[in-house]
């Protein structure tokens, strides 16, 4: 600023990171149009060879490492910067902790987003500010300066100023200089039209006079008349016809519409009136050392151990609070998107909605709007998904971890990272606790706890001493050898005779059917093939709505085949049990009941999850069929029996956590169960009735499962004791993946035998449980051993040898994997 008056611009260098396959960074030449604003954490556009890619640009300086000349960037994606310098510096640790290049990690961080628009504009120099500070113009000229020194202009802009005539002369002169504008990369807000009774009708008397000829228009006006305001889509129930019924009563004058930002669409109906209570003293007890650490600003991680039930929802609430007094902010996860409602409607019944959600529902400009919503500082709480991990809250106080156990935290392709490992660090950072919570909690997490590493707390009983649900084991194989043919059984005479009962007491029922690893599949009874998908291997799902059979993998299908694939046998049969067939089911038993199920299949369309969800609590459903999404979720009040349909199929998954998430899945489900006065009642079939990841589940005993079950991982070594990295090798010829794979084990082997009196052990390659997916072959590779320098060297070798794989071979590798399939 101090040099010479009129001095050229040097122009700055950035050095971005580009989501490429490459750890390193890449330089490009700054514009100085652009110089102010393309700072570390903003997001350019650049080219690379004969593409254009958006990078973050990392850091600025002057100094160029490459040799040559630098392409400029092109334009600027955000305005302002999206990431600050301590994130910048998280994200490149744990990117280098699992072994991804940074530019990658940093593209997975950022909300989805599109460049702003641009128009043409002019922008004040170096030299012009320089000239303003030293009143080296007068008149006109300097009003002008004054305009594009608070911001750049367009053109017309400064015409509007009476000015623009002299742009050309301080362009020449180097005070102003052409740049292109930037518009908010906001993809549209969307906004809702909404429908109220203009002001001044009387609903009756127009009716009466104007309407009498228009009976669905005066039913329309009756209907939008009783709710104040509607939306006009929630009119389309009742009225198909409702967006030319509304114009015309506009026309009238009798109904006014309007557009409202549809912000409060991404918040979610419906609002929960606020529950005020005083805590138990074991809530209180939980509850203090967690204020503590937030009002000392310690990074302390707390396991919050407490039944389905036990409150510590209203811990969550508690410590939100406790940090907003602290005059910081809180960042609230779950696991998956129909969650964030139930955790946010609580939420916004306590604090309001200044809440921020982010989550993969939302489309991108929903999402980058509740960024800088965030960002903006407009408000202090965000809930989310994983990804809310990287919201710009620059003043955390306090990061809750729901349902810490589930297996969804952990990001499972590209930036490969676990939300826990991830909130830790930014724990850290941040100087908060973070509050890990679960009635289920994960082995390592409570493994951590034994060893001190992280603070357990527990909540024993449910609120109010309400009791758990009682459970009672069907054993499946003796039910099958007393019917009829021995054939297999879907409802036993149990199960079957307790949803009578609860239905006719007015209760309702959920049935859980355990999707993955088993499904209505096409069965040769003469050499016990199945029908398989011809990409990926695996054995293809009937549909009874199309009576196709589909890959749930790749989505490829085929009409049932009259004979079997493998021998010709004409005598096929489907076997095996989907959550449709368990429909068809339940509603030849119970014919008058209100149905619903709720599966990936019914999930896709967008909103189906949290309508049943409601319509469950609203007592509008008897029975919910489904999946594992029946299987979370909070508060159901007047479900007073779960049906578990096949409790152990989860078990036989080659996953060294099959049995971890069976005790899981199975201990939520029965959570479901009596959250009223009214106790609930659980009923698990399985065949294998004493296994030690059942048997637990009767009488809701995590500790007995947990004991037993880190018996054998330290038997194996498997985490939490040793850890694993595991790689994936995959390509369209099977001879060609298995060479690359075997390959990479003999350099890691080259690596384990280094450590003598380590040991790391090699398994593999061998063909992945799922062998073959979408076309390609699938070799998995894994090394297990302490957590050290040695296994960290075998992931490096791994990540770098893979790296170098030439197409169409692919390979990846994951360090501490959480799905092994
Ligand atoms: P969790 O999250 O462990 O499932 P919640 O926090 O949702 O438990 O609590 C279960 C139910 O008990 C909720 O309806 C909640 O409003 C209520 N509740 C929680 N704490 C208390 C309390 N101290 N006194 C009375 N009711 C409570
Ligand atoms: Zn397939």
């Amino acid at each position: 600023m101090n040099g010479s008056l009129f001095a050229p611009e040097r122009s700055a260098i950035v050095r971005v990171a580009l989501p490429l396959p490459v750890d390193e960074l890449f330089e490009y030449a700054v514009p100085p149009e652009l110089d102010e604003r393309a700072q570390p954490g903003c997001r350019v556009r650049v080219r690379v060879r004969d593409r254009v890619l958006t990078g973050v640009v990392v850091e600025r300086t002057d100094r160029p490492q490459f040799e040559g000349r630098l392409l400029p960037i092109e334009s600027l994606v955000d305005l302002e910067r999206m990431l600050s310098s301590a994130m910048l510096q998280m994200l490149r640790a744990a990117a280098t902790e699992v072994l991804c290049p940074f530019g990658i990690a940093l593209a997975a961080a950022l909300p989805a987003g599109s460049a702003p628009r641009t128009a043409a504009g002019y922008a004040i120099t170096r030299s012009g500010r320089a000239a303003l500070a030293a009143a080296a113009v007068t008149g006109p000229d300097r009003s002008l300066l004054e305009a594009l020194d608070r911001r750049p202009r367009t053109r017309t802009d400064l015409g509007k100023l009476g000015r623009a005539q002299r742009l050309d002369a301080l362009e020449r002169d180097g005070l102003v200089v052409r740049t292109s504008l930037l518009r908010p990369a906001v993809a549209r807000v969307a906004t809702i039209q909404c429908a109220s009774v203009a002001s001044g009708v009387d609903v009756e008397s127009a009716v009466a006079k104007l309407l009498a000829r228009a009976p669905r228009q005066a039913a329309l006006l009756r209907e939008i008349a009783a709710a104040r305001e509607v939306r006009a889509r929630a009119l389309l129930d009742g009225f198909p016809d409702a967006a030319r019924l509304l114009r015309r009563l506009a026309d009238r004058g009798l109904v006014e519409l309007t557009e409202k930002r549809a912000a409060r669409d991404v918040l979610g109906e419906p609002l929960e009136a606020d529950r005020r209570v005083s805590l138990t003293p074991d809530q209180t007890a939980c509850l203090e050392p967690i204020a503590h650490a937030i009002r000392e600003s310690r990074s302390e991680t707390f396991l919050l151990h407490g039944v389905t039930g036990s409150g510590k929802t209203e811990i969550y609430l508690r410590a939100v609070s406790e940090a907003l007094r602290a005059g910081r902010q809180a960042l609230v996860l779950v696991p998956e998107i129909s969650l964030t409602h139930q955790i946010l409607a609580r939420l916004r019944g306590r604090f309001g909605d200044e809440l921020a959600v982010l989550h993969s529902g939302l489309r991108p400009g929903e999402r980058l709007e509740q960024w800088e919503r965030l960002r903006a500082g407009a408000t202090p709480i965000a809930v989310g998904a994983r990804s809310a991990l990287f919201a710009p809250l620059e003043n955390l106080g306090v990061i809750v971890i729901d349902e810490e156990h589930d297996s969804a935290y952990k990001n499972d392709e590209g930036f490969r990272y676990h939300a826990r490992d991830f909130a830790r660090r930014r724990g850290k950072q941040a100087g908060c606790p973070i509050i890990l919570g679960s009635a289920t909690p994960s082995l390592d997490t409570r493994f951590a706890a034994e060893r001190g590493e992280v603070k357990r707390l527990v909540l024993a009983e449910r609120i109010g001493g309400r009791p758990l649900p009682a459970v009672e084991i069907v054993d499946l194989a003796q039910e099958r050898d007393r019917s009829p043919r021995g054939r297999m059984v879907v409802l036993s005479t149990a199960l079957r005779r307790a949803i009578a009962d609860t239905l006719a007491d007015g209760g309702q029922c959920i049935l859980f059917l355990n999707r993955r690893g088993f499904s209505t599949a096409i069965l040769c009874f003469d050499c016990g093939a199945t029908e398989r998908c011809r990409n990926c291997d695996i054995a293809l799902v009937y549909h009874a709505s199309d009576q196709y059979l589909r890959c749930h993998y790749c989505d490829f299908q085929i009409a049932p085949p009259d004979r079997c694939s493998g021998c010709g046998a004409p005598d096929t049969a489907l076997v095996g049990l989907g959550t449709q067939r368990l429909e068809e089911e339940v509603r030849g038993h119970f014919p008058s009941a209100r149905i619903v199920r709720l599966d990936s299949d019914t999930a896709r369309r967008r909103g189906f999850t949290e309508s049943v969800l409601r319509d469950l609590r609203g007592r509008r459903i008897d029975i919910v069929v489904g999946t594992q999404m029946v299987a979370k979720g909070h508060d159901y009040p007047g479900v007073r029996l779960v049906g578990i349909v096949a409790a152990d199929v989860g078990l036989h998954l080659p996953d060294f956590r099959a049995a971890e998430r069976t005790f899981q899945l199975l201990t939520q489900v029965a959570g479901r169960a009596g959250r009223d006065a009214t106790p609930g009642r659980v009923i698990v079939q399985t065949f294998d009735p004493g296994h030690y990841a059942i048997r637990p589940v009767l009488d809701h005993d995590y500790e007995h499962f947990y004991t037993e079950e880190l018996g054998y991982r330290r038997a194996l070594g498997y985490p939490p004791f040793g850890r694993l990295i595991r790689a994936l090798i995959t390509g369209p010829d099977e001879a060609a993946t298995r060479n690359a794979s075997l390959e990479l084990a003999r350099l890691v082997s080259a690596v384990a035998a280094d450590g003598s009196d380590q040991e790391l052990e090699v398994l593999g390659p061998a063909p992945a449980p799922l062998t073959r997916l979408r076309g390609r072959y699938r070799y998995q590779l894994l090394v297990k051993g302490p957590p050290g320098p040695l296994l960290r060297g075998a992931a490096e070798t791994l990540a770098k040898a893979t790296a170098g794989l030439a197409l169409p071979l692919h390979a990846s590798v994951d360090v501490n994997p959480m799905s092994m399939l």
